[in-house]
């Protein structure tokens, strides 16, 4: 994991869930853990454990079985606030706010604070006009479409939506069941790849179906990376989301963050080894339905 958050992040502007993603989604498992175990446990946990309490329980308990409940209830009335969380919508686990994709397959899009030059203060966007650490000015272009793994298999949802250390913003968030979130608008340069390609490209982050050394990914999200190039393709001579497209369904424009820096090892073995297929699928999918949709 170390390796990979080194190798993913070499510029500053370069990102990936990280360690910190997945301790906060240990901290998260622990509190949903802990709230289970809070319930039942209330009564005997150190919280509830003073002599008074106790007493006053045993005192309860002898006294029949209305009171008993209400002391039930007191005890569990304790841990109320904890309990009084919001339900947080897997789709939208930081409450963003939401806007219509620009990828129509996409499930959702949402105003990730991400993608800023300044990822603290979210003011001014990252620019496709400027490139490299230098920041020298380019005509801007979509002409690359970089695929990326997370490295991980937990959720990154909840990482991607907030302003990560590292200013993580792909444009597109792939899950396991090939749905698809819309983190930045595809016109907004994303930070995935390097300085160097930031500006040129659309990125996609796909959650890996199983870890190291595979790095696998399943059927559903090879299906949907061939389905967002098809439509990458769709746009070719026009422009998206206000950014003109030059862009082809071949391997020079397909292709992987190592392909970009031989430093990292994204998007893993397996991604890497099935990138003729994914070509492949899409161009079938641009035959089928050559046009822009939506
Ligand atoms: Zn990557």
């Amino acid at each position: 994991m170390k390796m990979e958050i080194f190798a993913e992040n070499p510029r500053g502007d370069d990102a990936v869930p990280s360690t910190t993603a997945v301790s906060v989604a240990l901290t998260l498992g622990e509190r949903v853990l802990n709230r289970q175990m809070q319930r039942p446990q209330a009564p005997d946990s150190g919280e509830y454990s003073s002599a008074p309490t106790r007493r006053r329980f045993l005192i309860a308990a002898g006294t029949g079985v209305s009171v008993t409940a209400a002391e039930i209830w007191l005890a569990a009335s304790r841990v109320v606030p904890d309990d009084a969380m919001p339900a947080v919508d897997p789709d939208n686990p930081r409450n963003l706010k939401q806007y219509d994709p620009v990828y129509e397959r996409a499930v959702r899009g949402l105003e990730a604070p991400l993608g800023f030059e300044d990822c603290a203060r979210p003011v001014a966007r990252a620019n496709r006009g400027t490139a490299g650490r230098d920041r020298h000015a380019v005509a801007p272009v979509i002409d690359r479409f970089i695929i990326h793994h997370t490295g991980t298999t937990a959720d990154q949802l909840d990482f991607l939506s907030r302003c990560n250390r590292r200013s993580s913003a792909p444009t597109f968030y792939l899950r396991h069941d090939g749905s698809v979130i819309e983190l930045i608008r595809p016109g907004a340069k994303p930070s995935s790849t390097g300085a160097d390609w930031n500006w040129r490209s659309v990125a996609v982050e796909t959650l890996n179906e199983t870890d190291a050394p595979e790095y696998a990914v399943t059927t559903a999200q090879m299906e949907e990376l061939a389905q967002m190039v098809a439509w990458l393709a769709t746009f070719d001579g026009k422009s998206l989301d206000g950014v003109p497209v030059s862009f082809a369904i071949d391997r020079d424009h397909v292709i992987s963050h190592q392909e970009t820096w031989s430093g990292t090892e994204c998007p893993g073995p397996y991604l890497q080894s099935r990138l003729d297929d994914i070509v492949a699928r899409a161009q079938q999918i641009f035959e089928e339905n050559p046009s822009p949709r939506g």
